[in-house]
């Protein structure tokens, strides 16, 4: 399958270096052998629309609200990304989890929410050090994925699924390319058990990701692409991931 290199931005960027690294991304899209996204603040979602435009670029929110509509102050619907032509939307990032209490239960409806509008949820598992080092890493993942399952049933293969160790995310410290393959293959052995297409789901590696260690990652067997931070904000940086990506 062709693999997702997928930019999660966090809470940066500016109307003027969003054009730059846009720009700059798009002059090399012509050597692009993956699909290439950009999840963005919201503020940019317009922004990213009108870049994007006629460029195999696609885009997605960070967060979707489990609620269609009404009093939910600060609260983005899975209609408005829509609205803005949003074709992924982040749901349980880790930091999201941590800064903001977001639970199993709230990530699954979020995925619901966006499946039922045409958005692609990419569903972000992980253990954080502590539950690493006690052995509890695939009960944690499959717990997280469970809830995912258990609310979305046969859509489940229309997930994008991303595997962030916690205790990798922004830190510098990757997981080796067996220590991911390992969550990987126990991840898709989930979703085999859940759906008939699961092979058909990406199944993405997140956590330090960068362009010198992308290549190894990319190249196990049940990793199907990337959900890169820091390195997505620098434009060379991002484009040797895509490279890696083939
Ligand atoms: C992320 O935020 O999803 C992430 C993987 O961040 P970083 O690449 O900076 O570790």
């Amino acid at each position: 399958m062709k693999k997702l290199i997928a930019g999660n931005w966090k809470m940066n960027g500016s109307l003027q270096s969003n054009t730059a690294l846009v720009q700059a991304l798009l002059s090399n899209a012509a050597q692009w052998k993956c699909d290439v996204a950009l999840c963005v603040p919201a503020p940019y979602l317009s922004q990213l629309q009108s870049l994007s435009k006629a460029s195999p670029l696609l885009f997605g929110a960070q967060d979707v609200s489990m609620h269609e509509a009404g009093a939910y102050t600060g609260e983005v619907s899975a209609a408005m990304l829509k609205d803005f032509d949003c074709r992924y939307a982040i749901v349980g990032h880790s930091e999201r989890r941590q800064f903001h209490a977001e639970n199993d239960a709230l990530v699954a409806a979020k995925a619901q929410k966006a499946l039922a509008f045409g958005i692609t949820p990419i569903v972000c598992v992980g253990e954080t050090l502590q539950e690493r080092e006690a052995g509890l890493t695939e009960e944690v993942v499959k717990r997280q994925l469970a809830a995912v399952i258990h609310v979305n049933g046969h859509c489940i293969s229309e997930i994008v699924l991303a595997y962030e160790p916690v205790w990798a995310i922004g830190t510098g410290k990757t997981a080796t390319p067996e220590q991911a393959q390992h969550v990987h293959a126990v991840l898709r052995g989930q979703l085999r058990a859940a759906s008939a297409h699961a092979d058909r789901v990406h199944i993405v590696y997140g956590g330090s990701m960068n362009a010198a260690n992308a290549a190894q990652l990319l190249a196990q067997p049940d990793i199907d692409g990337g959900l890169v931070g820091g390195a997505s904000l620098k434009a060379a940086d991002f484009l040797s991931i895509i490279a890696a990506a083939h």
